[in-house]
């Protein structure tokens, strides 16, 4: 059964949700420095600049963006509703939670097996922003995220996974991941997912495009979940060519509807200053897919029922529960 995807400017018709980014930002903030020091982030400037990037986007034939930002990464759907709107495109808002290690103490003071007890307030928070909406926005997010880096599964990585694992079973969203791939990460976060009785074909493991491992990626396709080849532009962590020719192998053992594009870019990050990643990684934008990666695969033998696949029909399964 599909349903409408929500989205920060209200649900989508599964048939309008058109080439989709499954792993974007738009701005990646510290809720903490903000409140300290307001200078660091100039909404009047940023948010025009967001709705001049995501617009040009859209004329790049892109319908939709999922933006994983999440607690731990400064999320504020309001302003993305602002930017959504002004852009004329569609962005999907996550709901989960990005530590590679430790929670705060609001939440590891609480719930199950804590020295207050109650509820989970991670699942009870999760399922809020599904079901209500996040805050009083009414804005409900579409996709549930969590994270696993070179540290494994920490204490509190691992109650995040399980509490995301939870609020799967509840709402029926489906699950995005950060994933080391040098360390395998998301062979232990479908491990995890699986004991909690995860449909593992809602599943995207994150950042699966940053390794070169096909036994590694095929390992995580077979058990039914799609991979994120989600960071082009991003050169530090694996060159373009590596990353083109992964996802044309793939594609050429079968793989093209288990993978999904994207760049895992940000208009605007408290964590890159703004002029280093201006001359260091200059491709790392919302149209270096359209522009220079497309091309790429074309050019490497990879069919436009491929692209499609991978731009338009898994997205629209992963997102609005489309029967495979
Ligand atoms: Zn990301």
């Amino acid at each position: 059964m599909e349903t409408a995807v929500p989205t920060v400017t209200g649900p989508v018709a599964p048939d309008r949700l058109g080439r989709t980014l499954m792993h974007e930002h738009v701005f990646v903030l510290n809720a903490e420095l903000e409140r300290n020091d307001p200078s660091s982030f100039d909404a009047a400037a940023r948010i025009p600049d967001a709705v001049a990037k995501l617009t040009e986007l859209r004329e790049a034939g892109f319908a939709t963006i999922v933006d994983l930002t999440v607690f731990g990464l400064g999320r504020d759907v309001a302003r993305v509703a602002e930017v959504a709107a002004g852009a004329g495109i569609n962005v999907v808002a996550a709901t989960g939670w990005y530590t590679f290690t430790d929670l705060p103490n609001w939440v590891a003071f609480r719930g199950p097996g804590t020295m207050q007890g109650g509820d989970d307030p991670l699942e009870t928070h999760f399922v809020r922003d599904i079901e209500h909406g996040i805050g009083e926005t009414g804005i409900r997010a579409g996709v549930l995220k969590c994270a696993t880096d070179k540290p494994g599964v920490t204490p509190g990585v691992e109650r995040v996974l399980r509490a995301v694992a939870a609020a799967h079973r509840r709402t029926g969203v489906p699950i995005s991941t950060h994933a080391d791939a040098a360390t395998r990460r998301g062979l232990e976060q479908q491990k995890i997912f699986a004991e909690e009785g995860v449909d593992l074909s809602r599943v995207v493991i994150g950042h699966s495009g940053d390794s070169t491992d096909l036994d590694y990626l095929r390992a995580l396709a077979d058990q039914g979940s799609t991979l994120g080849m989600d960071r082009f532009g991003l050169e530090s962590l694996g060159g373009f060519t590596d990353r083109v020719e992964t996802v044309a192998r793939m594609c050429e053992l079968g793989y093209a509807d288990r993978m999904v594009l994207s760049h895992d870019a940000s208009c605007f990050s408290h964590n890159f200053d703004p002029d280093f990643k201006a001359r260091r990684l200059p491709d790392w934008r919302y149209t270096h897919i359209p522009q220079d990666v497309l091309p790429a695969l074309r050019e490497r033998g990879v069919t436009d029922a491929q692209l499609t696949a991978m731009l338009v029909d898994t997205p629209r399964r992963i997102l609005a529960g489309r029967p495979s």
